[in-house]
């Protein structure tokens, strides 16, 4: 397996490099808003220890990152009056992954509303009206 590279984006974001939009912080990790949300609510959940994804990852990184996620899932449900989430999370370049720092995405869900494209930057004080939503809700 490819080695970790300490210059993919989220371990800039760790060392405080690029700054972030966070929604919830603990000693182990890091969920912060996605730039390019498909949903409104778009964020992910990053261990804040170094690992490429759920292949190499061990027990602990995965248990704390999941914790997370479940935490953030549920505010996130709540913030946006979702009827559900989906959570995605890809694995090196041939499974979708573009970022090399293991990530959960999360995404509130509403019926018969569909996701939108990938890869268009959003509005960025939606995104900030979004994380505090989130933040209100945890
Ligand atoms: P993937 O590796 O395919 O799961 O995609 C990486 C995700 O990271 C995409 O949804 C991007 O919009 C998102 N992303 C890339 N750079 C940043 C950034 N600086 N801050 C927040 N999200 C980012």
């Amino acid at each position: 397996m490819t080695a970790y590279d300490d210059q993919n984006i989220f371990a800039k974001i760790l060392r405080g490099e690029i700054p972030n939009v966070t929604v919830y912080e603990d000693d182990d990790t890091l969920c912060f808003m996605d730039i390019m949300p498909r949903t409104d609510g778009h964020c992910l959940v990053i261990p804040k220890t170094p690992c490429r994804n759920v292949l190499d990852a061990n027990d602990a990184q995965l248990a704390a990152v999941m914790s997370t996620v479940r935490k953030v899932a549920n505010a996130a449900k709540t913030a946006f009056g979702a009827d559900g989430v989906t959570l995605q999370q890809f694995n090196e370049a041939a499974g979708g992954q573009e970022v090399f720092h293991l990530h959960f995405h999360i995404h509130p869900r509403h019926e018969g509303v569909s996701m939108r494209p990938a890869g268009t930057m959003g509005d960025m004080d939606a995104i900030k009206a979004h994380a505090e939503a989130i933040r209100a809700a945890l």
